[in-house]
């Protein structure tokens, strides 16, 4: 039978009748003491945000004073293939743009994390001691990769080696190395609006980065024996300096990434003269460094309607079998970035297409992708696409895209990374051992495009939108993973963005109702469940925000406000949330506390539905259907039942003059005097009364008291779908400020004309609701499969697993005649 749905019902099916009446009480004065303290989840978060002033306004704007400091870098580097090392000549003018008088000044020596005795590897746990991408576990564990990097740290000195510091007149500056951090003390202090330039020369091994795990590093390519170099934290930056927090002093722990000034770069690269370079910034000597074939190509890829090569790939595998002792250097000029970055291998394909945007200062992006033959064919397929495909995407949601450049390079096994024009994406196909016949995966498809699309987003969040990384990595990726999962669902329709799920409001509920939470405001480098926290669960956040809490149209304008007011400036949480609630005109303070500050997860259920219709009052309309309902709810009994078919006759029947008023009239039968009450009731109705009741009585109306019980304690709004008897059904969206007076149930009520069937919660999936089977009345059977298991016998046979054949050549330790096993246990 498959009708649950009628029987479980029955509870709320029968017609009730409601008599109107004067509302004595006010809902006044309820959400004192109530459960779930609605009154502190609905308050403002003053408490908690920094107080507003000149730097950054109530509005979530950057204030009439914001100000912020700048560095311009010149770098003169080589790249030694040999010995896997960066030497160079760097000089840094930095501006006091804030209104303090600096007496030092801090860089950035974030190679220095690699050190065997910086805080970061001294710091990590046995869990954590593995790369990147093998973390070992729980328990006494280790796998080979951790063995490897422990290995790869014994073989050789990682960090900075630091020249001398001196200002432009020459003179050496006192220095101080903290850890990841360098202190300068300057001569003279550093007044505002003033600037100082300061040189020094550094070397630094390269790590190898599937060894050690890292942003950047060396990748071996053991079939041709050479290699690729992508270079990432891989010169020393200014520490930021800003109006919240002065000095970022937060020491580089691997995690929380980088807090970083914006700045022009002038950068040559000098590398093996058989070197492809890819990196930050505009090439300023195509000339010297590029064929006029390949300058003729790039030329073509302007206009072009698809990925044009520059390098094509049997120009690469023509290239990768050579070496050079020679070199050449690669000028790069960056302006207005917060960062630099680049790659330089022989193996790399080339290729570039022409983006095109609405943009009076940039109507023109040279959209790129490099990769070695390794990487395809799928790298020459999609990367550039995504590329591009980012930008269109992103812009509409933010600004056009701010750079001359946008580069893809394929330098990861899986995962990315981004810097300013330039990201670094994992993925590539798997050649089989014996065939060498190439295929992927579908995680593989997806993840690339999914990566690029992640990573040239950032270009966007932070690169452009400034944010804090050290401190808040929601703020970088929780936003970027929110677009790039618009971008990918306008990609392809089904794209599979979270694992096996589309919906990220579907794939974070097992997280938001897990153990071991922080809240999504947590430092970076503190976070526990680190790619939920910081990643998927702001993204649903933000898609409850624009699908569920305030419209696309509201959402989206409000968005864009907040790009457009930082881009190129350092927001703050703080700014983030007043500017949403600033330029869409809702108070959104309930959800930053739920969803932000708190860990509790969406779960609402539906509960009792009670249908009543109004009653008339008249006496011979309302007697007779309670007659009704008085025999609906208390039935003949069991006993008097057997008793009747037992068929022995009552005193009463065998007395029939025992018989007098009572047994003619039950209780239900209308009276003289209920029927003068009655009328006395009508005519002492105002008119209007008499007309609310006479209309509610013709039109039939029903009317619906719908319990809601919050279980998982974070409020939400409630999209509802009434389904009506006739088939019919209405989307009745609940706003969040219904759990105003009382957090943990609220009960709604309806009155409706026609005869309601069902009330479901959430049905299009919008708030991230964890448990759905309570999201019905009535409630549904779930149906699945169920797979039949069989149980295995796990004994060890030695004596049969001794008689299995030995594989290879037999090694004289190892014992392959069964006959030469004892069968008995040995004597003593
Ligand atoms: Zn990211």
């Amino acid at each position: 039978m498959k009708n649950p749905a009628r029987s479980s019902f029955s509870a709320v099916a029968g017609v009730l009748a409601l008599t109107l009446a004067l509302a004595l009480t006010a809902n006044s004065g309820q959400a004192k003491g109530m459960p779930g303290d609605p009154d502190k989840l609905f308050a403002q978060l003053d408490t908690l945000l920094p107080t507003p002033g000149v730097t950054r306004a109530a509005s979530g704007a950057p204030g009439a004073q914001y100000w912020q400091q700048r560095a311009d870098y010149r770098i003169r580097v080589s790249l030694d293939e040999k010995r896997h090392r960066l030497t160079a000549k760097q000089s840094i003018t930095y501006m006091n743009r804030s209104p303090d008088t600096l007496s030092y000044i801090w860089l950035q020596l974030d190679q220095n994390i690699f050190k065997d005795d910086s805080i970061s590897r001294r710091s990590e746990v046995a869990a954590n001691s593995g790369t990147r991408r093998d973390s070992v576990g729980s328990g006494d564990s280790l796998s080979f990769a951790a063995m490897r990097r422990h290995q790869a740290f014994e073989d050789r000195e990682y960090g900075y080696e630091m020249g001398e510091v001196r200002d432009a007149a020459g003179r050496v500056l006192r220095t101080t190395v903290n850890d990841t951090m360098m202190r300068i003390d300057l001569p003279t202090p550093l007044r505002p609006g003033t600037s100082i330039e300061i040189n020094f020369e550094w070397a630094a091994n390269i790590v190898d980065e599937a060894a050690i795990g890292a942003r950047g590093g060396y990748e071996y390519f053991p079939k041709n024996d050479t290699y690729q170099y992508f270079l990432a934290q891989w010169f020393p930056r200014l520490v930021a300096y800003t109006d919240y927090t002065g000095w970022q002093h937060k020491q580089f722990l691997g995690r929380g990434e980088f807090t970083l000034e914006f700045g022009d770069y002038d950068v040559e690269l000098t590398v093996p003269a058989d070197h492809v370079v890819a990196s930050t910034g505009v090439l300023q000597n195509p000339a010297e460094v590029l064929t006029a074939q390949q300058r003729a190509r790039l030329k073509q890829a302007e206009t072009a309607k698809k990925p044009v090569f520059v390098v094509t790939p049997e120009e690469a595998l023509a290239n990768e079998k050579e070496g050079t002792s020679t070199t050449r250097t690669w000028r790069f000029k960056a302006e207005n970035v917060r960062d630099f970055a680049w790659a330089s291998s022989r193996k790399y394909i080339w290729d570039a297409m022409g983006y095109r945007q609405k943009d009076a200062q940039r109507p023109f992006v040279m959209a790129m992708s490099f990769y070695p033959n390794e990487g395809e064919p799928i790298w020459s397929k999609y990367s550039t696409h995504a590329v591009m495909h980012t930008m269109e995407v992103y812009s509409r949601f933010s600004f056009p895209y701010p750079y001359p450049v946008a580069i893809s390079v394929n330098s990861w096994e899986r995962g990315g990374m981004e810097y300013p024009m330039i990201t670094f994406n994992g993925y590539r196909p798997t050649a089989d051992e014996k065939s060498g016949k190439l295929t992927y995966s579908r995680n593989t498809k997806y993840g690339l495009i999914g990566v690029i699309i992640h990573e040239v987003g950032h270009i966007y969040f932070p690169m452009t939108v400034n944010s804090d990384e050290r401190q808040w990595t929601w703020m970088d990726e929780g936003l970027n993973t929110f677009l790039e999962y618009i971008a990918e669902l306008e990609w392809e329709q089904n794209f599979p963005t979270f694992g096996d799920k589309t919906n990220v409001l579907d794939f974070i509920t097992d997280y938001m109702q897990s153990k071991d939470q922080v809240p999504i405001m947590t430092n970076s480098d503190t976070i526990v469940q680190f790619g939920p926290n910081a990643y998927s669960k702001p993204a649903a956040a933000l898609s409850v925000l624009r699908e569920a809490v305030m419209g696309r149209e509201l959402f989206d304008h409000a968005f864009r406000e907040y790009a457009n007011r930082w881009k190129f400036k350092r927001p703050t949480p703080a700014d983030f949330f007043r500017t949403m609630e600033d330029a869409s005109g809702v108070d959104l303070d309930w959800f930053w506390r739920g969803w932000f500050y708190g860990t509790d997860h969406v779960d609402v259920a539906v509960g009792d539905i009670r249908e009543y219709q109004v009653s008339t009052q008249d006496p011979d309309v309302e007697f007779p259907l309670k007659r009704k309902e008085f025999a609906a709810d208390w039935p003949e009994s069991y006993s008097q039942r057997l008793n009747r078919s037992e068929g022995r006759p009552t005193r009463v029947d065998r007395y029939p003059e025992l018989k007098d008023f009572y047994n003619e009239n039950d209780a239900f039968v209308a009276t003289n005097k209920d029927r003068n009450e009655f009328k006395e009731f009508r005519e002492k109705l105002r008119d209007w009364e008499r007309t609310v009741l006479d209309r509610s009585i013709k039109a039939g109306e029903y009317v619906y008291f719908v319990d809601f019980r919050n279980l998982g304690g974070l409020v939400t709004p409630l999209p509802l779908t009434l389904t009506y008897a006739d088939g019919s059904t209405e989307e009745y969206p609940i706003p969040a400020e219904i759990w105003r007076y009382n957090a943990v149930e609220v009960t709604k009520l309806f009155v409706r004309k026609k005869r309601l069937v069902s009330v479901e919660l959430d049905r299009n999936h919008l708030i991230a609701d964890a448990d759905k089977t309570n999201n019905v009345t009535p409630r549904r059977i779930e149906q699945s499969r169920i797979e039949l298991f069989k149980g295995r016998d796990r004994d060890r046979n030695q004596m049969l697993d001794a008689l299995a054949e030995l594989k290879g050549e037999p090694k004289s330790s190892e014992k392959t005649d069964a006959k030469d096993l004892p069968l008995q246990p040995a004597a003593k």
